[in-house]
């Protein structure tokens, strides 16, 4: 299972807004984007005219990094949003907010997607009752997200819950923060999504 393995805020940096990947330091004065809101590298200041093809790759690559996909995930996900009914762009969106990692973070079950991804692939959590430890596992309308029992007395999970819980939940997600549940009331729309992102640049970008 293939991640992105570098440096985690120089992406923020090259997109230039926070993309919010490293939970509690994000909202602190230690983010990279407070210190230094340009983007990285030698000509990091000096980029000014960016082309059609730049702007709509740029709008990829953020989506793609917000929500920690890498290329050939996202294009599979593309793929997948085109053959569903509806705009192509909002489909993909409403995909990649249903990955089980998203939604586990969404829920403040996690401080960030990195997190979140790693606590399913440690199995900590269940859906419909039975352990998935596939984060990209795809949630649907009706399913029950819980914190398995045996994960309920780590002392990290405590932590995490307690520190990243309160977070406001989407609208789409019906949280019991005693049972350590959460229901999925509908799949999001896209005035439910808060990613500032033109989607129908990606799909521009691909139908190239
Ligand atoms: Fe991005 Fe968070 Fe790093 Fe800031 S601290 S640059 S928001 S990952």
């Amino acid at each position: 299972m293939a991640r992105y393995t570098g440096a985690v805020c120089r992406q923020c940096r090259r997109e230039g807004q926070k993309l919010f990947l490293k939970g509690e330091r994000c909202y602190s004065d230690k983010c990279a984007i407070a210190r230094r809101a340009y983007a990285p590298g030698q000509h990091g200041q000096g980029r000014k005219k960016v082309s059609e093809y730049g702007i709509q790759l740029r709008a990829k690559q953020k989506t793609r990094r917000y929500y920690g996909v890498l290329e050939s995930q996202f294009a599979k996900y593309f793929d997948m949003a085109e053959r569903k009914q509806g705009m192509a762009g909002e489909n993909l969106l409403r995909i990649l907010e249903s990955r089980l990692d998203n939604v586990v973070y969404r829920l403040g079950f996690a401080c960030s997607r990195a997190e979140a991804r790693q606590l399913v692939v440690h199995g900590h959590y269940t859906v419909n009752g039975k352990r998935v430890n596939i984060p990209s596992y795809l949630c649907k309308e009706g399913d029950v997200i819980a914190v398995a029992q045996n994960s309920r007395s780590s002392e990290k999970i405590k932590a995490i819950t307690e520190t990243c819980g309160s977070r406001p939940v989407p609208v789409w997600l019906d949280v019991n923060r005693d049972a350590l549940e959460a229901k999925i009331l509908r799949l999001p729309n896209r005035e439910d999504i808060d990613l500032d992102v033109e989607e129908h640049l990606i799909v521009e970008l691909y139908s190239k």
